[in-house]
């Protein structure tokens, strides 16, 4: 540990004991629980969710009818295992009742927002409880990482929105934690060359970003010139991780990439240790299931979507909130010795996925198809309809051929789809700066 590191602790952790946050009261709890027996991480959970759930009953007139309504009680007896007996929240409920989810003792706080891809934002708060564990449990992954306080960190991001509005006192936490912020939205050749110049005289420790602004760095790295450093750790967030993305920007970093998986509504959900053998779910503040469509759980290693019970947040509680992310869970311990459960990986949006005859298919088999192929600088594949497909392509060559393509995507997705492959010039990344592959306008409101 370097004395920047010694100081950057003693600094926070004297902000946190001023401030009366719990971050590093939280912290250390966390160091304990992440190696807790499964059947006493249970038990803890069961403990947090009997302080969770009578509180919404009193206080959020959402779920106090909701579950009146449906003749649910909840109460001190409450058991982990009868989660599976509440009702979903999907986004849909959440766009329309957020008012009335809002606990009527949350006072004094404003609402953070996250934007669907289309549709109206959702609205919710947080907690100071939710903050403290957010912080926490970032620092225990930095731990699983490598990661120590006040280490140097660069991030490629995918918005300069956070850098321009960013106030004083962020400025002055951005350099008291040494963070370099890289705006990859839109990268060009030329830009990406100037990032790189710039980490390799900064030489950070720890880099992170979004898995295809990492890529593209990357990428650029294995054509030109070796890195003058080497990292200790990359993490890579905000985006399904791809295997051809994890190889290059591991290529490139010389160091091991870690997915980390969260969203606006309840982040720091899980993420992978030292072993990279799945995702940890950070189980002393959330409870992750992989449901069905009518929210029966799913056997290991069966792809379904994400429901989240946070047990952190009194102010919002998002209990079983389907956030609109598919994974899948993988059974058994992680060598590593934490027993936080798994999750094999985090397969997307589901407005990411394409649905043709019943079937999930998703971005990663696109990108296995036109990976590799020099002649397609940029694929994206639309799905209009339950039988209309459209395929945008940037041809870098006059070399496409369309023939191929398309028998290939037909062959994958089954008969009766129509498909259109269309030539543009350029495909627009998401508002956040994010490229998609592949979209869903069947579930674009999600
Ligand atoms: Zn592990």
């Amino acid at each position: 540990m370097s004395a920047y590191n010694l100081f950057h602790t003693a600094l926070f952790r004297m902000i946190d004991f001023r401030n009366g946050t719990g971050i590093y009261r939280k912290l250390a709890q966390l160091k304990k629980e992440q190696y807790l027996p499964p059947e006493e991480l249970q038990n803890l959970q069961t403990r947090r969710l009997r302080e969770i759930l009578p509180h919404a009953r009193d206080h959020s007139p959402y779920y106090r009818d909701l579950w009146s309504r449906r003749g649910i009680t909840v109460d001190e007896h409450f058991h982990r295992s009868s989660l599976l007996q509440l009702p979903l929240l999907r986004r849909p409920d959440l766009q329309e009742n957020w008012k009335h989810i809002l606990c009527d003792d949350a006072v004094g706080h404003s609402p953070d927002a996250s934007g669907g891809s289309t549709g109206e934002p959702v609205h919710f708060y947080h907690d100071r409880d939710y903050a403290a564990f957010s912080t926490a449990s970032r620092l225990l992954f930095q731990d699983w990482m490598g990661i120590r306080s006040g280490d140097k960190t660069a991030v490629f991001w995918g918005a300069d929105r956070d850098l321009k509005d960013a106030s004083r006192y962020d400025r002055l936490m951005l350099r008291l934690n040494r963070v370099k912020q890289l705006n990859s939205f839109a990268m060009t050749g030329q830009a990406v060359a100037g990032f790189i110049d710039v980490i390799n005289r900064f030489k950070p420790k720890y880099i992170y970003g979004y898995a295809s602004s990492l890529h593209h760095v990357a990428e650029h790295i294995n054509r030109t010139v070796p890195l003058a450093f080497r990292p200790v750790a990359v993490r890579s967030s905000a985006e399904m991780l791809l295997d051809f993305q994890r190889d290059a920007i591991e290529g490139a970093f010389r160091t091991r990439v870690y997915d980390f998986y969260g969203s606006r509504e309840t982040n720091n959900i899980a993420a992978e240790c030292p072993t990279h053998r799945g995702l940890h779910v950070f189980a002393s503040g959330r409870i992750v299931e992989v449901v069905d469509d009518d929210g029966h759980p799913l056997p290991a290693g069966e792809m379904g979507q994400v429901a989240v019970t946070d047990l952190t947040n009194r102010y919002f509680p998002f209990i079983r909130y389907v956030n609109g992310d598919m994974a899948s869970v993988k059974e058994g311990l992680c060598s590593c010795g934490r027993t936080y459960p798994l999750l094999e990986r985090i397969h997307g949006r589901i407005s990411d996925m394409i649905v043709v005859n019943g079937q999930y298919i998703h971005g990663e088999f696109f990108t296995h198809l036109f990976y590799g192929r020099p002649e397609i600088r940029q694929f994206q594949l639309v799905q209009e309809t339950p039988t209309d497909l459209r395929l945008y392509i940037v041809p870098r060559t006059d070399e496409v051929d369309v023939a191929f393509l398309r028998r290939a995507v037909i062959e994958k997705v089954g008969p009766g789809v129509t498909l259109e492959i269309i030539r543009t010039q350029h495909i627009q990344p998401t508002a956040g700066g994010k490229h998609r592959f592949t979209i869903s306008r069947l579930h674009d409101n999600t």
